[in-house]
């Protein structure tokens, strides 16, 4: 077991890229800063760099655990919010469990209403790194706390195809198809004039009709276009349909789910199991990002969706990949179907740690390491800027 808290630091993961996620800014999209782009098609801020918050905890004895959470937007925002309540009050918690933790922390504000948002993606972070040192100190890990001893494989799916044209993009998934990988998602504004059964038909036709081929709606349809969305991509048969409809609109979310015919995946911008409980008929995907949620919630929502038979395929986002490990350990302990792989991010970024999962031949390969089993080495260092609390 490990001591109790003795310094948190928070710091800034900042790395430029050549191509902004989704692409670089287009007509009538239009710049916000010097690093930020807001897509014409859902009204969404993009970073045209990479950037999360990470989080690093030491124990009295010296021991550490790395977390991290968003920073894509305001990150000094989730670094106050650690700064002035749960830094503090973690510190005065006696060691035990990480989920005794969150749920010491989240009871702070609960009754104000604070249930999500930047509040939530703070306590990820510390979730993390609390889970992280723990593990780390009793020399176990992460799978093997959450139920899974060993080393393993979980399946990988191929996550956006940015070439300009479909016979590009057609390649690429053939590509990777090639290289091992069974399965991509591509998202709606990456096709052919938002022509996806159009898309749907070439990539089928390249890639079999055994490939897997999901569709991410960037929450851009209403109940209505999505059930005729399903319809006309019903002869390609899509492994799933993601976010068609408003985040926050559960009525639509359960009129959608009751209506097509693809399976309905839904979840990356939850934050905990309170999120999930009414949507539960709805989807029978989940998605859980545990940057948004952490591992104490991303495992109370894999649960709560294993009752009920639902599929674990878990969400990946942008950053230094400190929560990506954690939630592919998290992945191979809940025995997910499949997990999310940004292969514009990920390897990219994996370089800037110590151990994380090789991506190849379809599947990532999770060591049995201790705790999570990364963290930064000198080049990510390198990249991150500690903000002084
Ligand atoms: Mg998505």
């Amino acid at each position: 077991m490990h001591k109790a808290i003795d310094r948190i630091q928070v710091f800034v993961f900042e790395r430029d890229r050549e191509e902004a996620y989704l692409g670089n800014q287009g007509d009538a999209e239009f710049a916000l800063n010097a690093h930020h782009i807001v897509r014409r098609f859902n009204g969404t801020v993009y970073p045209t760099r990479d950037r999360s918050l990470v989080v690093k905890l030491t124990d009295t004895d010296g021991a550490v655990g790395w977390g991290e959470t968003y920073g894509l937007v305001a990150p000094k925002a989730v670094a106050a919010i650690i700064d002035d309540l749960l830094g503090p009050y973690l510190k005065t918690l006696a060691p035990g469990m990480p989920d005794t933790a969150w749920d010491a922390l989240y009871d702070l504000q609960r009754v104000r209403g604070y249930w999500g948002g930047y509040l939530a993606d703070a306590l990820a972070a510390l979730d993390i790194a609390l889970w992280d040192l723990h593990t780390r100190s009793t020399g176990v890990s992460l799978q093997a706390a959450l139920g899974r001893d060993g080393a393993g494989t979980l399946p990988a799916y191929v996550s956006g195809l940015p070439p300009k044209t479909t016979a590009e993009r057609v390649e690429m998934a053939a590509d990777w198809q090639a290289r091992g990988f069974d399965a991509v998602k591509l998202p709606l504004s990456a096709t052919n004039n938002g022509d996806a059964p159009g898309e749907f038909k070439a990539l089928r036709d390249r890639l079999g009709e055994d490939h897997k081929i999901a569709l991410d709606i960037h929450w851009t349809k209403d109940v209505a276009e999505t059930l005729q969305l399903d319809r006309d991509l019903a002869p390609f048969a899509p492994w799933f349909l993601e976010a068609p409809v408003k985040p926050e609109d559960i009525a639509a979310q359960i009129d959608v789910g009751r209506g097509i015919t693809a399976p309905l995946a839904l979840g990356e911008e939850w934050r905990t199991e309170w999120d999930y409980i009414p949507r539960a008929g709805a989807c029978s995907i989940v998605q859980p990002e545990m940057g948004h949620t952490g591992i104490t919630q991303f495992m109370r929502i894999a649960r709560r969706a294993g009752e009920i038979s639902s599929r674990v395929i878990p969400h990946a986002t942008i950053g230094l990949g400190i929560f990506m490990s954690a939630s592919l350990r998290a992945g191979f302990a809940v025995g997910a179907e499949s997990h999310e792989y940004q292969h514009t991010i990920y390897d990219r970024n994996a370089e800037l740690l110590d151990g994380p999962a090789s991506c190849t031949a379809g599947a990532f390969h999770i060591p049995d390491t201790p705790g999570h089993g990364v963290e930064p080495n000198a080049d990510g260092l390198a990249h991150l800027t500690e903000i002084m609390l």
